[in-house]
């Protein structure tokens, strides 16, 4: 069982930040309202998630740390409304790492830890915590010379770490976030009031004014957010954000329709600065295509592309470019 909890970390588990991406689904599901992300050596010796959510009954922390077990199936496959549902993250990650779950429901007498270290599985035993949940995960890989080799430097791993708290921070504006960490500096997303004051939090207050508005719509499907003036433009693409009935993605489709709206009005070497929300009836677009993975499977992509397309172009025509 232990080599089919490493082979599925390898579906889930590619680098640090995508251990922190499945950690934060797990506080969102949770009801979190302050999310706090701590990292060192680029996640690679610790990462640590702590949430103030409804937290892990006693009685079910072993349960959390199994293959397949997951709470979040009671509506069946069609009616999937949280972002984990596997119930793999927490095995795989602890299959390949050092892993520490601490947890406190709202009527706990106690606090409840478990480990699992390279999939030995330890407790649950009590522990001081006054509420939500605390998971930590060290040494990531360390002891999984095939998988620590393609690891990137610590800055760079770090920095993907930020990214992904960026996305998911743009997807939840009413949560705090916080990350710190000796590999980095610190950043906060106080709770945001709106969609607006997130967006200035995580791209800067001069966007805003920087950027056209973009709202329309196609046989119901909505596209909506700000887009980047040409002049606004960056040298990679690090800065496009782009989200599916509220999800990060990041679609080789959407990005070349994104590139596509501003064919003629940026040269071919920039980059647009984004962040557009797509909104469509589930039925139509399967964001599960990959555990690990942003893509994103439309059931008629030439629509979806006709209207990114047009309303970039049609945004900036009103605006005179
Ligand atoms: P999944 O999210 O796909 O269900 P995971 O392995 O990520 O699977 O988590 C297993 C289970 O552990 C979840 O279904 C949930 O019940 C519980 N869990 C994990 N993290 C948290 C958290 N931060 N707060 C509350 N419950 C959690
Ligand atoms: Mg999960």
């Amino acid at each position: 069982e232990h080599l089919i909890d490493q082979i599925a970390a390898g579906e889930v588990v590619e680098r640090p930040a995508s251990v922190v991406k499945e950690l934060l689904e797990n506080a969102i599901d949770a009801g979190a309202s302050r999310i706090e992300i701590a990292t060192a050596g680029g996640g690679k010796t610790l990462l640590r998630v702590s949430d103030d959510g409804c937290g892990i009954p006693e009685t079910e922390l072993r349960l959390a740390v199994r293959r397949h077990c997951t709470s979040k199936l009671a509506g069946g496959l069609e009616q999937i409304a949280s972002l984990g549902f596997r119930g793999e993250a927490l095995p795989s990650i602890g299959s390949v790492a050092r892993l520490s779950l601490r947890s406190r429901t709202a009527g706990a007498s106690s606090a409840f830890e478990i480990l699992l270290d390279h999939g030995h599985c330890e407790g649950p035993r009590p522990t001081a915590l006054s509420r939500g949940t605390v998971v930590e995960v060290r040494d990531l890989f360390q002891k999984v010379p095939a998988r620590l080799k393609f690891l990137k430097s610590d800055r760079a791993e770090a920095t993907a770490i930020t990214d992904v708290v960026r996305r998911l921070a743009l997807a939840e504006p009413e949560i705090r976030f916080e990350i710190t960490g000796p590999d980095r500096s610190p950043t906060v997303f106080e709770a945001a009031r709106d969609m607006g004051e997130r967006i200035a939090q995580v791209l800067g207050e001069g966007f805003g004014e920087n950027a056209v508005t973009i709202d329309a719509e196609r046989e119901a499907v909505r596209l909506t957010g700000l887009a980047g003036l040409p002049t606004f433009s960056r040298g990679n693409s690090l800065q496009q954000f782009l989200f599916v009935n509220g999800r990060p993605v990041r679609d080789k489709m959407l990005v070349s329709a994104l590139r596509g709206g501003y064919a003629d009005v940026m040269a071919k070497d920039r980059h647009p600065v984004a962040v557009l929300f797509l909104t469509l009836d589930p039925a139509l677009v399967d964001v599960n295509v990959h555990p690990a993975k942003a893509d994103v499977r439309f059931r008629d992509p030439g629509l979806i592309r006709g209207l990114l397309v047009g309303a970039l172009r049609q945004a900036f025509a009103e605006s005179g470019l």
